[in-house]
């Protein structure tokens, strides 16, 4: 059987789930969690990179990140769905992961697989802690689905510091070695976003941006629903740095 995991973090692509959250799943797995990434799709529609290679770049990432768990759901890239068939799919890898926290992908984004992929985690994570839903695996309760922040902005509910972790982070990111490469010239295919020179440093200036308002050197910005319940609010509210410090 199984062991329960602590925090699963899913994506719609490989990446995906390293760069949005990457550094919390990196810090969980130093405190001590088991921590797991549940890739929907292998990227196929990458521009750069095989199938294979985005899968070995992806175990590559996993292990940095100190995952005790990988897995890939077999979506395909592009077609991303919260239809039943892929909400059985992944109630049956929540039955079989038991995840406490599930990192999910933000219902607002530029990318279509991206709001799909968090409407059928909302929807499995509700589905999954329901008996009466068939499987052949038992019911399994998350005990918070967390939103990670992609490409639009929202009111992040809470931060987490990653700046232990920033380094483990970006090189978790520049294990997906064939999205970094230059290859305009020899295969005439127009430069991505991520290949173009200075990517990673630029793109992690967004956990110093989220770090400067809550008074650390790098953050990582999420979102839940409800109010979280705080057992020691005075210990909770005076850690990190004074609200005046904080931008
Ligand atoms: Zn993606």
């Amino acid at each position: 059987m199984t062991e329960a995991l602590d925090l699963l973090a899913i994506g719609a692509h490989p990446d995906d789930a390293e760069m949005t959250s990457g550094g919390w799943i990196c810090l969980a797995g130093q405190q001590g969690y088991r921590t797991g990434v549940l890739h929907l799709t292998k990227g196929e529609m990458g521009t750069h990179g095989t199938s294979e290679e985005r899968v070995a770049e992806a175990t590559e990432a996993a292990r940095i990140m100190g995952c005790s768990v990988i897995e890939f759901a077999g979506m395909l890239d592009g077609r991303v769905s919260d239809d039943f068939d892929s909400v059985a799919l992944v109630v049956n890898l929540l039955r079989k992961l038991k995840p406490k926290v599930v990192l999910a992908p933000n219902e607002r984004c530029h990318h279509p697989d991206h709001e799909s992929a968090a409407r059928l985690v909302r929807k499995a994570v509700h589905f999954a802690s329901l008996n009466g839903y068939e499987s052949d695996l038992s019911a399994h309760r998350v005990q918070r689905l967390v939103t990670s922040r992609y490409s639009q902005h929202f009111e992040p509910s809470f931060y987490v510091d990653v700046s232990s972790v920033i380094e483990q982070k970006k090189q978790a990111i520049l294990a997906y070695k064939s999205q970094f490469q230059t290859v305009m010239v020899e295969d005439g295919k127009p430069l991505t976003r991520m290949s173009k020179d200075g990517f990673i440093d630029q793109f992690l200036s967004i956990t110093g941006m989220f770090g400067l308002k809550c008074g650390c050197r790098h953050a990582e910005a999420y979102r839940v629903e409800s109010a979280p319940l705080l057992l020691d609010p005075i210990k909770t509210l005076s850690e990190g740095p004074a609200q005046h410090l904080i931008r």
